[in-house]
C-alpha cells in the first residue's frame, strides 16, 4: 500500500494542471520535504505539500507515479514558509508550484541527493557567535534612541519615517544587534530595493556582525552563491539575510525581524510572472511568524503612510506605528531647494545659467555635482525636418531611441536595434536630427560647457555618466561608483540609478533638469513617484556633516521646471513630505483610489487590439455573476499606454473595490472562468493574459 503525496511542482504557466500533483510513496515523508518527481519526460524538483496515508480498500482510479527521490539531507520547509507561499499564490493569483519553485535557489533543481549531501557538508555548521572584534556602534542620536526604544517596547509593524541621512541604517543595525544579543538563534531579514545598494549595506553589516553571520540573496549572484546563501539561511547558520525582493521568500526557520529599507521603492513590486509586492508580503510574513517588521523611508508609500496614521476623532488610526526621525545626523540642514522657472529662460535652454554657475563654483571648491535626467540614450527621437519621418519602431507603438555612442536606433521596449540611417529613409534628406535629450546628450553638452573650466589644480573637469547603458558590463557599476566615491569625478550625470541610497560624501549639489513629465501623467501614482525621487536625489547632497560645517556651506537641490508654482514643488521646498502626502491622500480619497480602494488589472496580449479587448469584455461579462461582483467596479477595456510591443497588441481592464476581501473573492472565482474563456471563441488570438493585484502603474 502506498502513501499519496501531493507535491508542488512548477507546471507550465496557465496549464490546466492543478496546484499540486499526486505521487506515490512506499513510506510516509515529512510535509515540506524537497523531492524529485517525474513530470512528463523530465524529473523535476518539488515540495511535498500534503501527505495522505494509504486508504485501505479504496482502489485509486489512476496509478500514481512514484516519487523518484527525497532530498532528506535537508530539513523540510516549515509550516510558516509554506503558508507564505500559499498566501502569495492565492493573493496574487498564481499557482502554488510557480511561487514555491521560484522561491528556491535555481541550482537546487539540478542537484541529486548525493550532490546535495556533498554541498551540505561544505556548508558551515550551526549558528556561531560573530567572530573577531565587531566594529563599535556609534552613540545614538536622541531621535534614533527614541525610535529604537519604541521599537523595543511595541509590537508593530513599524514605519520608520526618517529624513535622508537621519541614520535609519544605524537603527536597523542596532535593532538587529539587540535581537541577536537577546535571542541566541534568532534570524533577521533586511531588504533593500536595488542590487547595487547591497554591497555598501553588506559591508556595514559584516563590519558590525562579522562576515560569517551575514549572507546576501539577490539576482546578481551566481547560482552556486545563491545556493550557499539559501542553505545557510535555511539551516540557521546565517543570522542575517540581506537581499532584494526575492529574499522575502528565503526560508528562515528562526526569523524574528524583517527590515524593509526604502519601503516606498517601486522595485519591491515584481513586474513579471508572479507580480508580488515584497514589502506587502514582508508585513504578512512578519505577522504570521511573530517577527517584528520595520519599514523605513524618507518618503513612505502613501499606503504605508495611511496605514500608520495616528488616531484622530472617529478614526481609530492605522495598523502601523509611525516612528519619526526628522533631523539629519550631525544636525546638517537638508539641501536648500532652488526652483528655476524655465519659462523665464531663453527658448531651448537645457541648463540655466544660474545652475551652471553653481556647478562651476562647486568645482572651484573641489566638490561634486550630480545632474539627474530620467531618460537614457542620446535623444528619444530622431526626425526628418523635411518630410516628418520619425524613428518609430516597426514592431512597437513607440519611437526608437538614438544612441550616439554606437550610432544605433534602439527600441527600449522590444530591443529592436538598427544602425542610424545616413539619410531619411522616407525622403532621402541627409539632414535628420535628434529631438529631445537623454543622459548621453546631456553628458556631451556638459562636456562642451565645461571644456575650458579648470579644477583648482589646473586639470580638466571630469564628467561621468551612470545609467543602464554605461553599466551593462559586469562590475561596471561598482567601478563607476568607486570613482565617484574616490573623488575622481566632478560632475556625475545619470538616471534614477544614482538617485537612490548611495552614501556619496562629496556631492553638494544635485540638479533635476527636466522632471515636468511626471506632473501631468495619466498615472495617478506619478506625482508620488516624482516626489520621492526628487527627495531621494536631494538626499544624495550634503551627507558629510563635518565637511559642510567646516566650509560653512549648505547643500543644494536644483529643479528646472516650467511649473514652479506646482504644489508638489512647494512641499518639496519645505522638505514637507507630510503636507504632500496629506494632499495626495485627500485627492485619492475623493477619487476613490488606493490606498482608499483596492485594485487589480486583467491584461490580455493578442495579435490584434480587437481580440485583446474582446477577451477582456467577455471576461467582464463572466465576472458579473460572481460572488463579490456587486462590490467590485469593472472598468471598460482600454489599450495600454504603449499599445503594441514586439508586434503584440496589449489591452487591460481595471477592477476596483473598497473592500480588499470582496476583490479577492471575485478574483478567486474569476480565475477558472478566465482559463476556460481562453479556450472559447472569445479567447481566439489571445497570446497570454495575466492578473496584476495591487498594480503599480495603470
Ligand atoms: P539614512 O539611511 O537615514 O539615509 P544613514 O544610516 O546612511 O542614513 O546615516 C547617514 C550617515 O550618518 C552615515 O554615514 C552614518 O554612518 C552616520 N551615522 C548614523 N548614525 C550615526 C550616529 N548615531 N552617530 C554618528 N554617525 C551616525
Ligand atoms: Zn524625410
Ligand atoms: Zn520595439
Amino acid at each position: 500500500m502506498n502513501w499519496r503525496i501531493d507535491v508542488a511542482v512548477q507546471t507550465p504557466a496557465h496549464s490546466a494542471l492543478g496546484d499540486v500533483l499526486s505521487y506515490a510513496s512506499a513510506a510516509p515523508l515529512a510535509i515540506g520535504s524537497l523531492v524529485r518527481v517525474p513530470l512528463g519526460r523530465r524529473e523535476v524538483l518539488g515540495v511535498a505539500w500534503a501527505v495522505h496515508p494509504p486508504e485501505s480498500g479504496a482502489t485509486p482510479s489512476i496509478a500514481l507515479k512514484p516519487i523518484a527521490a527525497v532530498l532528506d539531507a535537508l530539513p523540510p520547509l516549515d509550516d510558516a514558509w509554506r503558508d507564505l507561499v500559499a498566501f502569495a499564490a492565492r493573493y496574487y493569483q498564481r499557482s502554488l508550484g510557480e511561487i514555491a519553485l521560484a522561491a528556491l535557489p535555481p541550482q537546487l533543481r539540478e542537484l541529486g541527493t548525493v550532490q546535495l549531501a556533498r554541498r551540505l557538508k561544505r556548508q558551515t555548521g550551526p549558528a556561531q557567535p560573530p567572530a573577531g572584534q565587531p566594529a563599535a556602534a556609534p552613540a545614538l542620536s536622541p531621535e534614533q534612541a527614541e525610535a529604537l526604544s519604541r521599537f523595543d517596547a511595541e509590537t508593530g509593524p513599524f514605519l520608520l519615517f526618517g529624513s535622508t541621512g537621519s541614520g535609519k541604517t544605524e537603527v536597523y543595525l542596532q535593532a538587529v544587534a539587540a535581537l541577536l544579543a537577546r535571542e541566541p538563534a534568532a534570524q533577521a531579514l533586511v531588504m533593500v530595493p536595488e542590487i547595487n545598494l547591497t554591497p555598501q549595506l553588506e559591508a556595514r553589516f559584516k563590519d558590525r556582525f562579522g562576515s560569517a553571520a551575514v549572507v546576501s540573496l539577490h539576482s546578481g549572484m551566481t547560482n552556486p552563491q545563491r545556493l550557499a546563501s539559501w542553505l545557510a539561511a535555511h539551516g540557521g547558520a546565517a543570522r542575517i539575510v540581506l537581499g532584494t525582493r526575492m529574499a522575502v521568500f528565503a526560508s528562515m526557520p528562526a526569523l524574528k525581524l524583517i527590515v524593509v529599507d526604502e519601503e516606498h521603492d517601486p522595485s519591491y513590486k515584481q513586474q513579471e510572472g508572479a507580480r508580488y509586492s515584497a514589502r506587502d508580503l514582508a508585513v504578512w510574513r512578519g505577522q504570521r511568524e511573530g517577527a517584528k517588521v520595520l519599514l523605513g523611508s524618507a518618503t513612505p508609500s502613501l499606503e504605508s503612510w495611511h496605514q500608520s496614521r495616528p488616531a484622530a476623532g472617529e478614526d481609530t488610526g492605522g495598523r502601523y506605528l509611525r516612528l519619526a526621525m526628522p533631523s539629519r545626523i550631525g544636525a546638517v540642514a537638508l539641501p536648500a531647494v532652488r526652483l528655476v522657472d524655465m519659462n523665464l529662460q531663453p527658448p531651448r535652454t537645457v541648463l540655466s545659467g544660474a545652475l551652471l554657475d553653481a556647478i562651476g563654483q562647486g568645482i572651484a571648491r573641489g566638490e561634486q555635482s550630480m545632474v539627474f535626467l530620467n531618460r537614457r540614450g542620446y535623444a528619444p527621437v530622431l526626425a526628418c525636418g523635411d518630410c516628418g519621418w520619425k524613428s518609430e519602431c516597426p514592431h512597437c507603438s513607440a519611437y526608437r531611441v538614438f544612441h550616439k555612442i554606437d550610432r544605433t536606433l534602439r527600441c527600449h521596449h522590444c530591443g529592436f536595434t538598427e544602425r542610424v540611417p545616413r539619410a531619411c529613409p522616407a525622403c532621402g534628406n541627409p539632414d535628420i536630427a535628434p529631438v529631445g535629450r537623454g543622459t548621453e546628450r546631456l553628458e556631451e553638452h556638459l562636456g562642451e560647457l565645461f571644456a575650458s573650466v579648470k579644477r583648482p589644480d589646473g586639470s580638466a573637469v571630469r564628467i561621468a555618466r551612470i545609467d543602464a547603458d554605461s553599466t551593462r558590463k559586469q562590475g561596471a557599476l561598482e567601478s563607476q561608483l568607486a570613482a565617484v566615491h574616490a573623488g575622481e569625478v566632478e560632475v556625475l550625470v545619470g538616471t534614477q540609478m544614482i538617485a537612490k541610497g548611495h552614501d556619496f560624501r562629496r556631492i553638494t549639489l544635485v540638479a533635476a533638469v527636466n522632471p515636468d513629465g511626471a506632473l501631468f501623467s495619466s498615472d495617478f501614482r506619478a506625482p508620488e513617484r516624482l516626489f520621492s525621487l526628487l527627495m531621494q536625489s536631494a538626499g544624495r547632497a550634503g551627507r558629510d556633516a563635518a565637511y559642510l560645517s567646516a566650509q560653512g556651506a549648505t547643500a543644494e537641490m536644483w529643479i528646472q521646471t516650467h511649473h514652479p508654482q506646482h504644489a508638489l514643488f512647494a512641499a518639496l521646498r519645505r522638505h514637507d513630505y507630510p503636507a504632500f502626502a496629506e494632499r495626495e491622500l485627500e485627492e485619492r480619497a475623493a477619487a476613490g483610489m488606493p490606498p482608499c480602494a483596492f485594485q487589480a488589472l486583467l491584461r490580455a496580449d493578442a495579435r490584434t487590439q480587437e481580440a485583446a479587448q474582446a477577451f477582456l469584455n467577455a471576461a467582464s461579462e463572466a465576472a458579473a455573476a460572481l460572488e463579490g461582483a456587486d462590490r467590485v467596479t469593472r472598468y471598460p477595456a482600454v489599450p495600454l499606454a504603449i499599445q503594441r510591443v514586439a508586434n503584440v497588441e496589449r489591452a487591460q481592464m481595471l477592477v476596483e473595490s473598497g473592500s480588499r476581501a470582496a476583490l479577492q473573492r471575485l478574483l478567486a472565482g474569476w480565475q477558472p472562468l478566465l482559463h476556460a474563456l481562453r479556450r472559447q471563441p472569445e479567447g481566439k488570438g489571445v497570446i497570454r493574459w495575466l492578473v496584476d493585484v495591487d498594480p503599480h502603474s495603470i
